[in-house]
């Protein structure tokens, strides 16, 4: 049997700055690709890992998983090092989207910081398990060690308690500087391995984090295969630009290979290009991408953000490998139809919700996203909304909300084009009194309408009296703004009393709807 098979297994470390993910990263890894440890001269200059660092350590198959994959032999575990300074959040979020495991790296003296808790949020949003560890431990004396990392761990656990991960998270002291108790933490970090589920058969998604030209060879993508395959020959779209260029040659950890899956950390040469055109960019199927204007998704709101989420308000969206800035609108279905339906349905009416509030959240509503600048995207991608310029000093989450995209526009004119579609719709009332009883069947209603307002619209429209009595609006009456109702049925003794007194306090009211993106403001009841 072949046993020389290898897996690929993305471990993210995630942290607060100056936890000492990097720190850890260097120390477990045998292998550096190109874009690990800060090498990034930027990223020496600010001392903070730039861009996610890639490294990795191979070791043999787990006795445990070895019924389970009797093929494999050796599962290469790759880091990444998601950098953990604040304004760089994004390029967690995006990087998150490809681990496996996340190893969230706690400062044994400074404990639950803003970012452990922000990167707990995307952890949960991205990833099935979690591993802890507590690093720095050589800061506690010798003598009292032990102790300060036990209660350290059951704070911790208290705290993922009330999270996906629930109660059985592996939590381990390190140092990572001073090199303690590392095999044990790889011991148990080999326990808690699987086998990363893959699905190959998505179109090919690249999201490309570094990009070089060799001379006389090509131009080389180093990043990691989201979605999909690619082998050598295969043509790849770089839809940014919309040009199409032939595979030459891949690599993985510098070795080369003819073919490589979803999950895995290569680097891909293709045929020459500009690498500047390609900063953050993507590589995929031919046509399987496309331009995002707008998008719908189910909004579920983060438990942490303590801000009220409004309609027409403005959040960075992270969205595949990008974040832009996007207006928002909040939608709920329509409880009136009585119907069950889960997904979004561009079919179906929607009521318009001004704001979110910030506890007593309903879980049936959407949010519909108008990018600032179109975005590449596939369909069914994560989307997280968050308000990065919230100030860090004041320890709050920022990361506000997530969703999967559920309907899209494509259209540089996604105004008239699809939005138009959209039935979401906000109530109105307009308030008027009669002013004289025609005869019992009819009534001159004013204070309904504004003197410049186009009375026509509303004609045949229904009104209701604050004492019950339904009506139709007949006609315009008069030159200005008063109008003629009609009541079928009459109207009641009582109200006729009611109305032959000075201060007749019976109200007129007018109910309906408008659809916001009708153009022909349309009245509907
Ligand atoms: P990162 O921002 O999370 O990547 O953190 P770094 O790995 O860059 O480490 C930040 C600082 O913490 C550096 O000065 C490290 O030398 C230090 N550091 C990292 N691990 C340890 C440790 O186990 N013990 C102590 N005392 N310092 C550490
Ligand atoms: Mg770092």
């Amino acid at each position: 049997m072949d046993l020389d098979k290898t897996i690929n297994f993305n471990l993210g470390i995630l942290g607060h700055v100056d936890s000492g993910k990097t720190t850890l990263a260097k120390l477990l890894s045998t292998q550096a690709s190109t874009a690990a440890f800060d090498k990034h001269p930027e990223s020496q200059q600010r001392g903070i890992t730039i861009d996610l660092g890639f490294s990795s350590m191979v070791m043999d198959i787990p006795e445990q998983l070895k019924s389970s994959a009797s093929d494999i032999g050796k599962i290469q575990i790759t880091f990444v090092d998601c950098p953990g300074h604040a304004s760089l959040i994004r390029t967690i979020i995006g990087g998150a989207q490809i681990i496996d495991m996340m190893l969230l790296v706690v400062d044994a003296q400074k404990g639950f910081q803003t970012q452990t808790s922000e990167c707990l949020v995307i952890g949960e949003l991205t990833c099935e398990k979690l591993f802890v560890v507590i690093n720095k431990i050589d800061c506690f004396e010798e003598s009292i060690r032990d102790k300060s990392i036990y209660k350290m761990k059951l704070r911790i656990s208290k705290i993922l308690e009330k999270t996906k991960f629930g109660n059985n998270v592996p939590i381990c002291g390190i140092s990572a500087l001073k090199n303690l108790y590392i095999e044990d933490f790889l011991k148990k970090l080999q326990q808690h391995l699987f086998i990363p589920k893959r699905n190959f058969s998505k179109p090919f998604l690249f999201y490309v984090d570094h990009c070089f030209a060799i001379k006389g060879q090509g131009t080389v993508c180093t990043g990691t295969i989201i979605e999909g395959k690619v082998s050598v020959q295969q043509t790849v779209e770089i839809p940014n630009f919309k040009e199409q260029k032939k595979v030459k040659s891949i690599q993985m950890f510098k070795k080369p290979v003819q073919t490589a899956l979803q999950g895995d950390r290569v680097g891909i040469c293709v045929t020459q290009f500009n690498p500047e055109q390609m900063e953050r960019g993507i590589l995929a199927e031919p046509g399987s991408v496309r331009k995002l204007y707008a998008g719908i998704i189910k909004f579920n709101k983060i438990k942490y953000f303590k801000y009220t989420i409004k309609s027409k308000s403005k959040f960075h969206i992270t969205i595949g490998h990008e974040t832009v800035m996007a207006k928002v609108l909040l939608f709920k279905r329509n409880i009136e139809t009585k119907e069950s339906y889960n997904y979004f349905q561009i079919d179906k009416e929607y009521e318009y919700v001004e704001e979110a509030e910030i506890d007593n959240f309903p879980n049936d509503i959407f949010i519909l996203l108008e990018f600032e600048n179109p975005v590449l995207t596939v369909s069914d991608t994560l989307v997280i909304g968050s308000k990065l310029d919230l100030d860090l000093e004041t320890n709050v989450c920022r990361i506000a909300f997530w969703g999967r995209l559920l309907w899209t526009s494509n259209s540089v004119n996604y105004v008239d084009s699809d939005l138009k579609n959209l039935k979401i719709y906000k109530y109105k009332t307009k308030q008027g009194s009669i002013q004289r009883i025609v005869n019992e069947n009819e009534a001159i209603v004013h204070g309904l309408f504004k003197k410049e307002s186009k009375r026509d619209i509303f004609i045949g429209k229904k009104i209701i009296l604050s004492t019950g009595e339904e009506g139709l609006i007949e006609s315009s009456f008069g030159k200005s703004s008063k109008v003629k109702v009609t009541f079928n049925n009459g109207l009641n003794s009582t109200t006729l009393e009611k109305l032959k007194s000075k201060n007749s306090d019976v109200l007129v009211l007018l109910n309906f709807k408008k659809y916001i993106f009708d153009k022909n403001k349309s009245i509907i009841q």
